[in-house]
């Protein structure tokens, strides 16, 4: 059957049993956001790779160089911030067409390290390879976390409250700025293609959230809330409730949705990379985290909707009718 049919979850779900020999016990493989080594008894390595392809995840020349390397790091690192973990080093193999100017892939490392000191990652090592085509980028992450504080997919509970850290759809607005010819205000444009192009990993958010030892599950944003957190009720064997009034949207993704006639919830609901955390949260704990949370990081940290103990994913309608809901977000075959 060719990968297109049986699609991504399911390619997946037979590699994993294929390799479940291999497993080993003290560790967690493949099904999250990144795998956990034990590498003593109180602490897990924490390794993630991202790969980013010309034409299907990035576009030349519309994206810069630098922002590619900025971009790719973050996508990679946004991966760290849903385990709760602190970033360490990265691993760059680059696939590059051989009439690629030098100054490219320079740029590119410039990009990396724009996120790479302030966040304290060592670039420490890679390959380069020549490409017949498209420039790919695969980078390699690692970080730690303390072994109780890992963020999982898999505990989120009935009752738990749902939030995300930031507003949504913005980088959905920005590829549509890319690929649509759209008038709008030059500020606008401006935002949607930052949030596009340099998405702000969440790890400062991240560790302090594993830190208060509240947060119940995570996964980072990247193909769009409605896939995204199918991720976390799959794995917590639950369902959701979510409020379509208290999803928060980009005003970016309000200015260029109306432009193109598509609603701002559609761009934050399917859109993807917008790479905030998505969390779950116990209930009871709820107000005390999010005010001192605020008291943080000068951000809400907003409330989407429950866990429910159904198996279904549900949401609030804005006339305040509950919808089952399908999505839509983005499928990799
Ligand atoms: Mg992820």
């Amino acid at each position: 059957m060719k990968i297109g049919k049986i699609g991504e979850r399911a390619l997946i779900n037979e590699i994993a049993a294929l390799v479940a020999k291999t497993a080993d016990k003290q560790s967690l493989g493949i099904g999250d956001d990144a795998a956990l080594t034990k590498v003593s008894t109180d602490c897990w390595l924490v390794t993630s790779k991202d790969m980013l392809v010309q034409g299907v995840h990035f576009l030349l020349p519309e994206i810069t160089a630098q922002d590619l390397g900025y971009k790719a790091l973050a996508v990679n690192l946004s991966d760290l911030a849903a385990m709760g973990a602190k970033p360490r080093h990265a691993y760059v193999a680059l696939a590059l067409p051989p009439e690629t100017e030098t100054e490219f892939v320079l740029s590119f490392y410039q990009g990396m390290l724009e996120l790479a000191e302030p966040f304290s990652v060592s670039i420490s090592g890679g390959d380069l390879v020549a490409s017949p085509g498209p420039v790919i980028v695969s980078i390699t992450v690692q970080g730690e976390v303390p072994s109780k504080q890992a963020l999982l997919r898999s505990g989120a509970s009935a009752g738990d409250i749902i939030c995300t850290t930031g507003p949504l759809g913005a980088s959905a607005a920005g590829l549509l700025l890319l690929t649509h010819k759209i008038d709008c205000p030059p500020a606008v444009r401006a935002a949607a293609l930052q949030a596009h192009h340099r998405p702000e990993p969440r790890i400062k958010e991240a560790i302090w959230l594993a830190e208060s030892g509240v947060v119940t599950s995570a996964i980072d944003l990247s193909d769009g809330l409605l896939k995204d957190i199918r991720e976390i009720l799959e794995h917590s064997r639950c369902g959701a409730l979510l409020e379509a009034e208290k999803i928060p949207l980009h005003p970016a993704a309000a200015e260029v949705g109306a432009a193109m006639g598509k609603p701002a919830l559609e761009l934050a609901l399917n859109g993807g990379e917008d790479y905030e955390l998505l969390c779950t949260v116990r209930a009871a704990d709820f107000l005390e985290l999010a005010k001192a949370y605020e008291a943080r990081f000068s951000q809400p940290l907003y409330a989407l909707g429950r866990i429910s103990a159904e198996s279904e994913l549900k949401m609030i309608t804005k006339e305040g009718k509950g919808e089952k809901i399908e999505f839509t977000g983005f499928q990799h075959f």
